[in-house]
């Protein structure tokens, strides 16, 4: 079975990974940023909605076309990663901010429930994981 990680570093180019599903690379967009770029500007999650995040918004086009690409890919093979507490981690699902999987079978229940497309479903669970995720890192930037 294919390691999701792989998909992202062959899309991406080296990443430092900090979790299981998240680590910094450098931003596709790099070459558009307006202020000075920093090691930890631009992070690639592979869970949920596949994602590069960047600080910058220069780079905004160049992002968001890397990130279909990496949603393209990364969702057309089914792939699991093992975490270290043996819990699964399935294309689709999103790891949550305090290390419980969100079944992709509950994200498409919640899409059904709310009337929304299972992918915007998927983009808006994503977002807040990645968020609490993200906090304490969000907050030391802006402070
Ligand atoms: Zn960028």
């Amino acid at each position: 079975m294919t390691d999701p990680r792989h998909i992202a570093t062959s899309i991406v180019g080296a990443v430092d990974w900090q979790t299981e599903v998240s680590g910094f690379c450098r931003c596709p967009g790099e070459a558009l940023h307006t202020h000075r770029t920093g090691k930890k500007d631009c992070r690639v999650s592979v869970d949920g909605a596949p994602t590069i995040y960047c600080f910058h918004s220069s780079c905004a086009a160049a992002v968001a076309a890397v990130n279909r690409r990496l949603r393209q890919e990364l969702g057309a093979g089914s792939w699991e990663i093992i975490l270290p507490d043996r819990k699964v981690l399935r294309n689709g699902d999103v790891l949550e901010a305090g290390g419980s999987v969100l079944p992709r079978e509950v994200v498409h229940a919640r899409a059904r429930a709310e009337g929304r497309d299972a992918g915007e479903q998927l983009a808006l669970e994503t977002l807040r994981a990645v968020a609490d995720r993200f906090k304490p890192e969000l907050f030391e930037k802006f402070r």
